[in-house]
C-alpha cells in the first residue's frame, strides 16, 4: 500500500511553515517555510531529501496565495500530490468551542471566525492559509487543530480570573492556554517511556522554546497551564514578558505611552531580549552569559527562576506525579538552563543526573535526573505529527 502524506500548514501573519509527514514513519518528507510576507524580499524555502533550496515570491498580490500556489507547484514537481490524503491546518485560537480537531467546513471557517477577537493577530492569519488551501485542494479533506482545545478539561478554579465573573459571562475572558499539541504530544511521548497507561499518567510538561509555557497533565488531560487569556501569560519568553502587575500598564499609560507602545513592549520587547538588552534568543543569551555580560546573566536568572517557581507551585495540582517533561527548542537542548531549574527543585527530592542530562540533547530523548529519586526527563516535541495524526484519523 502507498504510503499516505499530510500536509501541514501553519499560516501566520507574515510567514506559512509546511511540512508533508509520512502517517506511517511520522517523518517529514518535505518542510519549509515562507516568510516576510508583505515585504519586498518576500521568499520561500524548503527542505527535500536533506537539500535545501530558496526561491523568492514574486507575486505582488496576496503573498499567503502565493505561497500556496508555489507549495502546489512544488509538491507536484516532488510528485508527492498522490500520496496527500489530507491537508491539517494549526489554529491557535479555538475559544470554548472546540475541545478536540474537526473537519472543516463552512460552519467550522464560522466558528473560528467568531472567536477571532480572541486572537486577533493569530486566528485571521490561520483562516488566511486555510481558505488558501481549499482553493488549493479542493478535493483534500482538511482539518483545523487547536492550540487551545487541549485544555479545555481545565476546571473553572483553574481557568477563572480573580475579575468580575460577568466578564467572562460577556467577553469570554477566561484562562484558555496555548502549546496544547505540543504538552499533548510529550505527555502521550513520557507515558510510553515510562511504560504507563496515559489515563493513570500526570506529568509537569515545560515546553521552552521562543513561546513558553508549562502545564499540569493529571491522568493525561490538562488541568492547568501558564499561558493565559493570550500567549503572553506565564513564563517570561524569548520577547514576553510573562506574568506582570497590571498596574505596570496603568503607570506606562499615565506616563504618556500609547496602548500600542505598552503591549508592543510586552509583546515584543520584552522577556529575554528586554531583560539582557541583547537578544531574545536563548543560545545568544548564554554565550553571552559565559563571557560575563550582566544583562544576559541576569536574564537567565529571571528565565529559571520563574521555571522553578511554576513547576514547584503545580505540585498543589496532583496527588502524584510521574515526571516533569522538558520539551521546546531551549527544553530540548540547553543543560544549563535544565540543570539551574532542576536546582531550584532539590527540596522536592530531584537529583540532575550530570551524564544523562548532557546525552539528551539535539533530538535524544532520556530520563536525565538519577535512579530512585522523582523524574525529569527530556521529550522533543513534533507538533506537526499531531496535526498529522489528527487529520488522517479525522477522515
Ligand atoms: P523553539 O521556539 O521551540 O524553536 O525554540 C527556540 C529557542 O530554542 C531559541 O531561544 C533557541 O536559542 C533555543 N535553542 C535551540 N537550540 C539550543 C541549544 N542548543 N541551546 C540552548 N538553546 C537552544
Amino acid at each position: 500500500m502507498a504510503n499516505k502524506f499530510v500536509l501541514v500548514i501553519n499560516s501566520g501573519s507574515s510567514s506559512l511553515k509546511f511540512a508533508v509527514i509520512d502517517t506511517i514513519s511520522g517523518e517529514a518528507v518535505l518542510s519549509g517555510l515562507g516568510e516576510c510576507f508583505g515585504l519586498e524580499d518576500s521568499r520561500m524555502s524548503w527542505k527535500y531529501q536533506g537539500e535545501k533550496k530558496e526561491v523568492a515570491i514574486t507575486d505582488e498580490g496576496n503573498h499567503h496565495q502565493a505561497a500556496i500556489s508555489m507549495l502546489v507547484d512544488l509538491v507536484n514537481e516532488l510528485g508527492l500530490t498522490e500520496n496527500i490524503v489530507s491537508v491539517g491546518h494549526r489554529v491557535v485560537h479555538g475559544g470554548e468551542t472546540f475541545t478536540k480537531s474537526v473537519l472543516i467546513t463552512e460552519q467550522t471557517i464560522k466558528d473560528i471566525e467568531a472567536v477571532q477577537d480572541l486572537a486577533p493577530l493569530h486566528n485571521p492569519a490561520n483562516l488566511l492559509g486555510i481558505r488558501a488551501a481549499l482553493e488549493a485542494f479542493p478535493s483534500l479533506p482538511q482539518v483545523a487543530v487547536f492550540d487551545t482545545a487541549f485544555h479545555q478539561t481545565m476546571p473553572a478554579k483553574a481557568f477563572t480570573g480573580g475579575i468580575a465573573h460577568e466578564l467572562y459571562e460577556k467577553y469570554a475572558i477566561r484562562r484558555y492556554g496555548f502549546h496544547g499539541t505540543s504538552h499533548f504530544y510529550v505527555s502521550r511521548e513520557a507515558a510510553k517511556m515510562l511504560d504507563k497507561p496515559i489515563d493513570k499518567a500526570s506529568f509537569i510538561s515545560v515546553h521552552l522554546g521562543n513561546g513558553a509555557s508549562v502545564c499540569v497533565i493529571k491522568d493525561g488531560q490538562s488541568v492547568d497551564t501558564s499561558m493565559g487569556f493570550t500567549p503572553l501569560a506565564g513564563l517570561m519568553m524569548g520577547t514576553r514578558s510573562g506574568d506582570l502587575d497590571p498596574g505596570v500598564i496603568e503607570f506606562l499609560l499615565k506616563k504618556g505611552w500609547t496602548q500600542d507602545e505598552v503591549f508592543d513592549t510586552l509583546n515584543k520587547k520584552s522577556g529575554f531580549l528586554g531583560v539582557s538588552g541583547l537578544t531574545s534568543d536563548a543560545r545568544g543569551i548564554l554565550d553571552a552569559m559565559e563571557e560575563g555580560h550582566e544583562g544576559a546573566t541576569l536574564a537567565f536568572e529571571v528565565f529559571t527562576y520563574r521555571v522553578a517557581k511554576f513547576i514547584s507551585s503545580y505540585m498543589v495540582c496532583l496527588d502524584s506525579l510521574d515526571g516533569i517533561i522538558f520539551t521546546g527548542g531551549i527544553g530540548e537542548n540547553s543543560l544549563p538552563i535544565r540543570s539551574k531549574i532542576l536546582g531550584y527543585l532539590k527540596l522536592l527530592g530531584y537529583k540532575e543526573d550530570k551524564a544523562a542530562n548532557e546525552a539528551a540533547r539535539f533530538g535524544a530523548s532520556g530520563i536525565i535526573t538519577e535512579d530512585g529519586g522523582p523524574i525529569a526527563m527530556v521529550i522533543p516535541t513534533n507538533e506537526e505529527l499531531v496535526i498529522a495524526q489528527d487529520a488522517v484519523s479525522l477522515i
